[in-house]
């Protein structure tokens, strides 16, 4: 059913009517931000080219026997690739996933899992940074198999810019020649990292970022965080589903007020308190951690540059719109700090994170830039 998507109603109207007019093309590039939902909307639109009991005769009923079978990915007519880990076996043809060793193909199994459970779920196994060449010539041996009357074969390439330049080739090789009752989508989200002869030679659908309140009702309804983490999830992500549930399993709350009070901090001159936060956010070398630590900090700084702007702290304005008050007295106290130069220093050391640098002496060294900007002038 088309209200398993969040927002995309635009998208959602245009496969629609392709649909009721018997246009469907034989090859979809599902493009736009991380998060917004092209696989579920590929998903969705799989089921519907095969369901046998629509609804309103645009919809699938997700409870016919086809309906079912691609929600669960165990359909024969139905196959959804991506990104895994490199295998011994890449000169055969054989499906690669069939090839993965015992601990691989555990968390393969355990990821497609849950993305058939939830369509927006981002896959993730360790060590797989390329779609196998394997993979697309398993899709080469099955699209042009005959398939049953009603029958419309569909395979969905996620993060179809994964594909190297090899399995880029053999894919080509099919979409200059699309076999019939067939369709293909990739969906990406770094469009321009496809080679222009694929891009060519698919339909491009544009996905644009979600809005706020879809996001917030979404998470509502899925329950397990008050309204005002999922409130604070949704004004975060930047438009990204998936990045609001990233935000809600890393502590939302949590990060936001230690970056904060790391803020405050730096800026009393309590350095004891700025080395201990430093130490406790890069504690076990958690990269993730400090990068999303730094995400916040880049939020407080980018707040206080509206506070500044607009010469208020009004919250219409403001991301952390529930603290408005604090932001307006930090502005007042630093009235004279070098908001560009502090956005710098946080783009570097996030750049660093990605370099074999220990991760406290990133964040020290940061807190002294940071301190010289936001006084430098104030003195
Ligand atoms: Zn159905």
């Amino acid at each position: 059913m088309w209200n398993n998507i969040i927002g995309q109603q635009h998208v959602i109207e245009n496969l629609k009517s392709v649909f009721l007019s018997h246009k469907t093309g034989h090859a979809y590039l599902f493009e736009g931000t991380d998060g917004v939902g092209k696989d579920a909307v590929a998903i969705e639109f799989a089921k519907l080219l095969n369901c046998t009991d629509l609804v309103n005769g645009n919809e699938a009923c997700d409870k016919c026997p086809s309906c079912r079978k691609i929600s669960s990915f165990r359909s024969e007519y139905f196959k959804f690739i991506c990104a895994l880990p490199a295998s011994k076996t890449d000169e055969s043809d054989a499906d690669p996933v069939d090839k993965l060793a015992g601990a691989d193909f555990d968390e393969y199994m355990e990821q497609v899992s849950a993305k058939s459970d939830d369509p927006y779920h981002r896959i993730n196994i360790s060590g797989a940074n390329n779609i196998r060449i394997n993979s697309i010539r398993d899709l080469v041996s099955k699209i042009y198999l005959s398939a049953p009357a009603g029958i419309t074969k569909v395979f969905i390439i996620s993060e179809a810019d994964k594909m190297k330049q090899e399995a880029s080739n053999a894919l080509l090789k099919v979409l200059e020649e699309p076999p019939k009752k067939s369709v293909i989508i990739l969906t990406t989200s770094k469009v321009n990292s496809l080679p222009q002869t694929i891009i060519g030679r698919c339909q491009r659908v544009h996905f644009e970022a979600l809005r706020e309140n879809d996001i917030a009702d979404k998470l509502l309804r899925e329950g397990g965080y008050t309204e005002k983490q999922v409130n604070l999830a949704a004004r975060l992500c930047f438009g990204s589903y998936s990045r609001a549930i990233d935000l809600l399993q890393m502590g939302i709350e949590e990060l936001r007020d230690t970056a904060l009070e790391y803020l405050v901090s730096l800026l009393k001159n309590d350095p004891a308190t700025v080395i201990s936060i430093c130490r406790n956010i890069s504690a076990k070398n958690d990269k993730e951690k400090t990068r999303q630590f730094l995400f916040f900090l880049n939020i407080w700084i980018r707040d206080l540059l509206r506070v500044k702007a607009a010469g208020e702290a009004d919250p219409e304005l403001l991301t952390n719109y529930d603290l408005a008050e604090r932001l307006g007295k930090l502005n007042n106290n630093f009235p004279e700090s070098d908001i560009f130069n502090i956005v710098l220093q946080l783009e570097e050391a996030e750049k660093l994170i990605g370099q074999n640098i220990q991760l406290t002496l990133i964040l020290v060294n940061l807190s002294v830039k940071l301190k010289k900007y936001f006084i430098k002038q104030a003195v």
